[in-house]
């Protein structure tokens, strides 16, 4: 028996990218100390005041079908963080909730283009995109950032492959960069969006993760509320990647329509999760910065660590947990690179190209170990470089 062509064409034929991190973890299977910098998982648990809510809630009863849009509460809550952190009046109406950032972005996507509809979307780019533009039966196509441009998109390249597109997705502060848009690339990005009257899909789930700038919402730039829709999770602000909590936000209709779809999916998320989730929320911003405080650390560490090298270059390293690296000046590819420092010194990162061809000859360290091993390793593969110029 035959699977559809559109759940078979979710991988799109090509390498996953995740070649070097599966081999890392068959060495750690066969006893290896490999350094692990690859994933974005914090290097902490969920706070044991938001597990011992989670038990509450369940304790309490809260273990039925809960509200398909999300509780009324979370709702509240998440749309009152929006008003105050973009100055766009949002209400529960505008906000649903869902199993994740990741289900969030396959439902954005499903709710605003049809089979066959072109999708832009930013290469270098978070690994699954592709397969979700695929998975609705999109048709994806990536548009370069440059790494000369300090992998900020351009305007008018996004405009060249606008024609006849629907969809736009972007990621601010973004991974694999750690790069975050600036108010000229949001007003440009805004700009195309409006003049070939595409949705713009913003993945906004590092949005506590900012070292240098600020975070814009594109949602809150002129005339762009109307056809902004942004992914939303706790996995990253809050250490919760495991508890599957997200959200869509954007207009009171398409927002009904998501309703109707996570009726005939999901059914909903745990109402014990939901509470919990409402429970961080409440913990307030002093909470948040606690958690992305180790993040902020050792990128000042790396920092430190590369301004005494030249084999490697670092992409300015505005936000999110990751660190994006140049090595092409020891003539390898990020791929070569990658697996040559597995080998070498037991460090694993991504290489570039798992995110895209504009980051090649880059690789992506996530800044997801203990300081003093964060920085061994970093030193170790500057080291590392260094004997391969
Ligand atoms: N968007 C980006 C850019 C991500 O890096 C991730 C997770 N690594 C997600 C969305 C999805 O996260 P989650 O489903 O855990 O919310």
């Amino acid at each position: 028996m035959q699977a559809s062509n559109r759940i078979s064409n979710i991988l799109g034929g090509g390498s996953d990218g995740w070649d070097v991190f599966n081999r890392a973890r068959a060495m750690i299977a066969d006893g290896v100390a490999v350094t692990e910098l690859t994933i974005g998982e914090h290097d902490i648990r969920t706070a044991a005041p938001i597990l011992q809510d989670m038990h509450r809630a369940a304790l309490s009863g809260h273990t039925g079908y809960a509200s398909i849009p999300g509780t009324p509460a979370l709702r509240d809550a998440i749309a009152a963080r929006v008003t105050a952190r973009t100055g766009v009046p949002t209400t529960r109406d505008n906000v649903m909730i869902t199993p994740g950032g990741q289900s969030a972005l396959y439902a954005a996507h499903f709710a605003t283009l049809n089979p066959g509809d072109r999708a832009l979307y930013i290469d270098p780019f978070y690994a699954t995109y592709p397969g979700t533009l695929r998975g609705v039966s999109a048709d994806p196509v990536a548009i370069p950032a440059h790494p000369e441009q300090a992998f900020q998109p351009n305007a008018a390249d996004i405009a060249a492959q606008a024609a006849g597109a629907k969809t736009l997705l972007i990621n601010s502060p973004n991974n694999p960069t750690g790069v975050v848009y600036s108010r000229a690339t949001l007003d440009g990005i805004a700009q195309v969006c409006k003049d070939h009257d595409l949705w713009l899909i913003s993945d906004e789930v590092y949005d506590t993760q900012v070292w240098e700038g600020a975070h814009i919402s594109p949602r809150a730039l002129p005339g762009m509320e109307g056809r902004t829709l942004v992914v939303g999770s706790m996995s990253k602000s809050h250490a919760m990647t495991g508890s599957r909590i997200g959200w869509v936000l954007g207009p009171v209709d398409m927002v009904d329509h998501l309703i109707n779809l996570a009726t005939h999916t999901t059914y909903g998320v745990p109402g014990f999760i939901q509470d919990a989730a409402r429970f961080a929320l409440d913990q307030g911003t002093a909470f948040e910065d606690d958690i992305a405080a180790p993040f902020r650390r050792r990128r000042a560490i790396a920092q430190k660590v590369l301004a005494g090298q030249n084999a490697v270059a670092l992409v300015p390293a505005q936000g999110a947990m990751y660190l994006m690296l140049d090595v092409r000046s020891t003539g390898m590819s990020g791929e070569g690179f990658a697996n040559a420092l597995l080998d070498a010194e037991q460090i694993a990162v991504m290489p570039g190209e798992s995110f895209g061809a504009a980051a090649a000859g880059h690789i992506r360290v996530a800044m997801t170990v203990e300081d003093t091993r964060f920085e061994q390793a970093l030193r170790a593969l500057c080291t590392f470089a260094e004997r391969q110029t």
